[in-house]
């Protein structure tokens, strides 16, 4: 059968090792898993939300609000913003789709950091749309603005991601208003926030600011997710801030009821938990110390992370040699020979989490 020539260029996201796999695979047992491969919260969910969901599994059979009032209600107070402004997706990922849906097509192009989050190539390509990257695998905006100005009739979307997974590196907040500054109205350029409360908590001057962003610039989207330090990876809810001229756009490719009953019910009870979250941004900060001193002690490379996760380079070992080994002993992690690095990204998990996942890697190194 043919398909659309759009597929033949396609490959599908490698998404991180499910558990259930290694211990059919290793047998391993369950228990002794360790996953620390998908940056999810070391924490688990949050007991409030665990509460609101039982509450609401009586109410299975309903669809769910469609206006999503009261998780837009409750962003718009958060970040001082209009209802109007707030698109909610089904992850973060699903505002991306909806966004190069909205803006590229197979006459047009994407401009993306050299190793970034996958599915910005992946979601552009659905659209038969060009990608051009940086030479720098890390953001360098003047190589970005370098780019920009040689394919300015071509490029439709740029995404800068603030701070940069897989990498962990974190442009600072005026140099990226500068940036947006000097790109054309017509352009949409997306700040994917997936992982900017830690970055924030680390440096205040990493902080963006859906508001700011909304004040100065009518072509910016804001990217949000509920999956990193909020705990709801498998909620599948994130959110998109912008102009209401971009929401509406992308809001026309929004199915209805595209996101769960159960999935709004999270994300609203999850944004009150405010201890969840600062208990999650102090572990995280102080257990990446203990990564970094290890790096620094034997001698591996690392990127300083802004991130839930430190990135490994490697010189003499191969990262993915080092990632089966662990996988046999159950512990996941993230290898990036797939973006054309010796490297490894883990995600900070919890002291005894951390301990074991360094004993395990000083003992292969
Ligand atoms: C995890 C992640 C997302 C979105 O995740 P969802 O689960 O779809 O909300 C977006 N961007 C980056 C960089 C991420 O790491």
């Amino acid at each position: 059968m043919k398909f659309n020539d759009v597929l033949e260029n396609l490959t599908n996201y490698e998404a991180g090792k499910p558990i259930e796999l290694v211990v059919r695979e290793f047998g391993v047992k369950e228990k002794d898993v360790l996953k620390l491969a998908s940056n999810e919260n070391p924490m688990g969910t949050s007991k409030k939300v665990q509460k609101a969901l039982k509450k609401a599994a009586a109410h299975a059979h309903l669809y769910p609000d469609d206006s999503m009032f009261e998780l837009k209600d409750a962003l718009s107070s958060k970040y001082k913003i209009k209802p109007e402004n707030i698109i909610i997706g089904s992850g973060s990922d699903q505002v991306i789709e909806f966004a190069l849906h909205a803006k590229t097509n197979s006459k047009n192009a994407i401009l993306v950091a050299g190793t970034t989050f996958a599915m910005y190539e992946i979601y552009a390509k659905h659209t038969g749309a060009k990608i051009y990257k940086t030479q720098s695998k890390q953001h360098d905006l003047d190589e970005f603005s370098k780019i920009y100005k040689e394919k300015k009739d071509e490029i439709s979307v740029i995404f800068l991601c603030i701070p940069n997974n897989p990498l962990g590196e974190c442009l600072d907040r005026k140099d990226v208003y500068k940036f947006i500054q000097s790109i054309d109205k017509d352009v949409l350029v997306i700040i994917d926030g997936a992982y900017n409360e830690f970055a924030t908590f680390k440096d205040s001057k990493k902080e963006i600011k859906p508001k700011d962003l909304l004040d100065k610039f009518s072509n910016v989207l804001y990217l949000g997710t509920f999956s990193k330090i909020y705990g709801l990876g498998g909620m599948r809810i994130g959110y998109g801030i912008a102009s209401e001229q971009i929401i509406k756009a992308l809001s026309k490719l929004r199915a209805p009821f595209n996101v769960t009953t159960p999935s709004l019910v999270a994300a609203l009870e999850v944004l009150k938990d405010e201890k969840f979250v600062e208990d999650t941004l102090k572990n995280n900060l102080k257990e990446m110390k203990k990564y970094e001193k290890f790096a620094k002690k034997n001698g591996l490379e690392f990127i300083p992370s802004y991130t839930n996760f430190i990135t490994f380079l490697f010189k003499k070992q191969d990262s993915s040699e080092i990632c089966d080994k662990l996988l046999r002993q159950g512990i996941i992690l993230r290898n990036l020979k797939g973006y054309g690095m010796n490297a490894i990204r883990i995600t900070i998990g919890l002291p005894k989490d951390n301990q074991r996942v360094l004993k395990a890697l000083k003992e292969l190194l």
